[in-house]
């Protein structure tokens, strides 16, 4: 099986309606470019970039963010990434700020991710001057995580503005076109889609904070993971609603949560109209698999009666339903 896996590396990822698919690699660390660029990844949907910051205790400069950054870029060989910028939570902790502050009793509501960086710009500016610069080099993408209002996306654009006047005023190059884009891992995101949309230059869904924000289930709890399910239909409603708003604006769309990775819900996903997909770099051709396989015509018609019934019959057992033919 290892074998005939290996085998579609090469292959162009259409499926049998000659429909492309973009199967996209997520790195945690510079490393995982190898593996990505062997599994014949298109690109990269999600740059995890929290490992900057680990480990230590003082912050990562513009220096070397734009360092790593154009290694990245330079191992990629042309093919984009996406840079998400800081995504700091409870989950992942720096070092020097590695308990919660006091009165802090949910960190996952808390001041994390996008939230922070607004409020510190002192250690958002850096990374975002960094980033732009990265894309005079390369194909290169923004990505803003934990966005759960408009406000927010107008005040990152604001400031982008600005720094891009300061790049002017440095001589420094940078992407002026470089495209912004936001992360949908949160209900409020995914209900107001279409007006993020509209602000953006792209959407990728993010199903593991979706899932833990929309059900209510601490994705770090193991009393409750047996609840933690892609397929509850409020997570299935949301992508969907998302993937709807953003075609409807002409803007890409991804998914680079876990479920984007996992071939059960290939189907399912291509019949909601994803078309592009990031996952951990060793999934590419699992999922790969399944999509040479599909006809978006077929699955997207089936996709549509499953919805229909999604409030009277069990959702895993729809799935099972459109995996089997
Ligand atoms: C997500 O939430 O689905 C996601 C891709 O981001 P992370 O797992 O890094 O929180
Ligand atoms: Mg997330």
């Amino acid at each position: 099986r290892q074998l005939r896996l290996r085998g579609l590396v090469g292959r162009a990822c259409v499926t049998r309606d000659r429909v492309a698919i973009d199967l996209l690699a997520n790195l945690e660390l510079p490393e995982d470019v190898e593996l990505a660029t062997a599994n014949g990844a298109g690109g990269v949907g999600l740059y995890r970039t929290e490992f900057l910051y680990m480990n230590r205790r003082d912050l990562p400069d513009e220096e070397e963010h734009l360092a790593n950054y154009a290694e990245i870029v330079a191992g990629l060989g042309g093919i984009p990434v996406t840079i998400r910028t800081l995504d700091l939570g409870v989950e992942k902790r720096i070092d020097t700020a590695s308990e919660p502050a006091p009165g802090v009793s949910n960190p996952a509501l808390g001041l994390r991710a996008i939230r922070l960086c607004l409020k510190e710009p002192d250690l958002f500016r850096p990374q975002l001057r960094a980033i732009l610069r990265a894309g005079a080099i390369g194909p290169v993408r923004l990505m803003l995580p934990l966005v759960s209002s408009v406000h927010e996306v107008d005040t990152v654009l604001a400031l982008i503005r600005q720094i891009k006047a300061q790049l002017d005023r440095d001589g420094l190059q940078y992407d002026p076109n470089l495209p912004i884009g936001a992360m949908i891992e949160v209900p409020a995101a995914a209900l107001c889609a279409r007006a993020l949309a509209r602000r953006l230059d792209f959407l990728s869904i993010g199903t593991n904070d979706l899932i833990q924000y929309t059900l209510a289930i601490d994705r770090l709890d193991d009393g409750v993971n047996y609840l933690f399910d892609p397929t509850h239909p409020a997570i299935l409603r949301l992508v969907r609603m998302t993937i709807e708003a953003a075609r409807d604006l002409k803007r890409p769309v991804s998914m680079c949560g876990e479920m984007a990775g996992d071939p059960r819900f290939t189907r399912l996903l291509l019949g909601i109209g994803l078309r592009e997909f990031s996952m951990q770099p060793g999934a590419i051709l699992d999922v790969k698999e399944v999509v040479l396989q599909a006809d978006t015509r077929d699955l997207e018609r089936r996709t549509a009666a499953l919805f229909a019934r999604l409030d009277d019959t069990d959702p895993g057992a729809l799935i099972d339903e459109l995996n089997a033919a």
